[in-house]
């Protein structure tokens, strides 16, 4: 692990606690088959700390903590307002342990501290309040005019709303999931991905300082097929949140549909970015660059295909080698570190394996990517960037890889460049790169997926809708006003007249 003399004591307290523990109906809970795993530095290969491991059943006390508490802890009952001092409260608390949060989203994921630092952690607390103040401000009761009738509508939280989330984002996934649904009113239950639990599980120690009903957060840490499925089949849920991949959200999708229980799926993605020629190419690359080595490429809606117009590849090809040469690559907690390891050695070879099959269906290394070494790490998960081209059909081109690989096609023509970005079966985001803005708007819209980036890639803005299509996802999406209401159910009120 990192030098422990560089964690925070309160950091290292919480890791040495043997196991840390899941939080259910405001305790700190052993699992009810005592069972453990480890959570590890993916910076150096070595065990950060021992975890409870959340099965079936403890899932099951998990849903009826937070039954328990939709009904009878009275946070359902609260005036928005109420509510939104206690998020407010949440995100301050988070803002005030901002660092420790930071370091250990930073040990767990093996990002970059800093990026931990001013992104995931201020973001889950921006979501706290982005949701809070929306709540404020939304009438919840609705008059509906029709003749020969009084009619309303009126909004109620559902119950009990539960989260299965991946390993890449664990923090900011948290704020952009459970922010709307507790603003609404319900309680949660969130499973966080097994190879990162611990910033979520820190997460519950502030949850109990902002002074929040017993069972109104619950963490079941666990491994998917077992707690993930177990929180997917119950029938005491009332909404699933699912953010993953498309083959495991297959499963949760069915599991919630053998109980009727709504559910939201954010999925993979293979974006792409379109480059005309009458942008600057050096500026573009060094953007497109840093959007595929963030979080080492392990970013579900990054540029990984990208489709530069002839008459620029070669300038815009000589900065992106550079670029992506130049990447500092180390541990997460190392201060000059530009990008980090991949999350687990399953992740590392499943980027050294689609490099090897890409071009091995006949893709030419423009920069070959493999293996890095870390000195002072020497079992750290590391890889180098890469970048391939090759024909569209070419595997590194249809599948997300999620790793710090770019696929580069060129272009000649508009049709051309859009034919191929809806070639994919995702649908999550793509950019388009001009200095013409009605050509980029025109071309923002003709591509499929739920979000067109113009002159710039990976933008979160809280009130624009965050969601996928085909492969990527439905459900509504996340981060919009409509997230909010996708946590309350519509109640009709009606009365004849005269
Ligand atoms: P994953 O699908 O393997 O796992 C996601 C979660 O599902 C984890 O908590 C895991 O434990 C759980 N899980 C696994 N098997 C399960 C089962 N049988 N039943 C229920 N739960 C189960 O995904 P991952 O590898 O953690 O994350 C990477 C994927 O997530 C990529 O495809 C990425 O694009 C996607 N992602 C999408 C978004 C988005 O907003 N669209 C954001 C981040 C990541």
């Amino acid at each position: 692990m990192a030098d422990r003399k560089t964690l925070l004591p309160a950091v290292r307290e919480f890791l040495d606690q043997r196991p840390v523990r899941m939080f259910i109906g405001g305790r700190w809970a052993e699992a009810q088959a005592k069972g453990t795993f480890p959570s590890v530095d993916p910076g150096d290969g070595e065990v950060l700390a021992t975890v409870t491991e959340g099965r079936a059943a403890d899932v099951d006390r998990a849903v009826s903590a937070a039954r328990e508490a939709f009904r009878k802890s009275g946070w359902s009952d609260l005036t928005v307002k109420e509510r939104a001092v206690f998020l407010h409260r949440l995100a301050d608390l988070v803002d005030k342990h901002r660092a420790e949060l930071a370091q250990l989203e930073s040990l767990d994921v093996g990002k970059p501290l800093a990026q931990a630092e001013g992104g995931d952690v201020p973001d889950l607390a921006h979501s706290l309040r982005w949701y809070a103040d929306f709540a404020v401000h939304t009438r919840l009761r609705e008059p509906i005019p029709v003749s020969g009738f009084e009619a309303w509508q009126v909004r109620f939280p559902y119950g009990v709303a539960a989260f299965v989330l991946p390993w890449n984002f664990p923090l900011l996934l948290v704020g952009w999931n459970i922010s709307p649904a507790l603003a609404a009113g319900n309680t949660v239950v969130v499973k966080p991905a097994e190879d990162t639990p611990l910033s979520t599980l820190y997460f519950c120690k502030l949850v109990q300082e902002a002074d929040f009903p017993p069972g109104v957060v619950n963490v079941v840490a666990g491994y998917g097929e077992t707690a993930g499925a177990a929180l997917s089949a119950h029938p005491g849920i009332n909404r699933m949140g699912f953010t993953g991949s498309p083959e495991v959200g297959r499963l949760v999708a069915s599991a919630c549909g053998k109980n009727l229980v709504p559910v939201k799926l954010e999925l993979g993605g293979k974006g792409a970015a379109v480059v005309f020629d009458d942008v600057d190419p050096a500026q573009v690359a060094e953007q497109l660059v840093a959007a595929v080595t963030v979080n080492t490429g392990q970013v579900c809606c990054t540029a990984t295909r990208w489709l530069i117009h002839e008459k620029v590849w070669d300038s815009f090809l000589a900065v992106a080698n550079e670029r992506m040469q130049s990447i500092r690559i180390g541990h997460g907690l190392d201060p000059a570190t530009m990008m980090g390891p991949a999350v687990s050695e399953k992740q590392r070879q499943r980027i050294l394996g689609y490099l090897e099959q890409g071009q091995a269906e006949g893709a030419q290394a423009l920069l070959p990517g493999g293996e890095a070494k870390v000195a002072g790490h020497p079992n750290g998960f590391y890889v180098k960037p890469a970048m391939l081209t090759g024909e569209p059909d070419n595997i590194c081109a249809r599948d997300e890889i999620f790793g710090p690989v770019a696929f580069l096609m060129r272009f000649k023509a508009e049709d051309e460049a859009v034919e191929l970005v809806n070639r994919s079966n995702y649908g999550l985001a793509n950019s388009v790169w001009s200095a013409d803005l009605a050509r980029a708007n025109r071309i923002a819209e003709r591509l499929v997926a739920g979000n067109s980036w113009i002159n710039g890639h990976n933008l979160f803005p809280h009130g624009v809708p965050y969601a996928g299509c085909n492969l990527s996802g439905c459900g509504g999406g996340v981060l919009g006003p409509e997230t909010y209401f996708d946590y309350l159910r519509q109640q009709s009120i009606v009365r004849p007249l005269g």
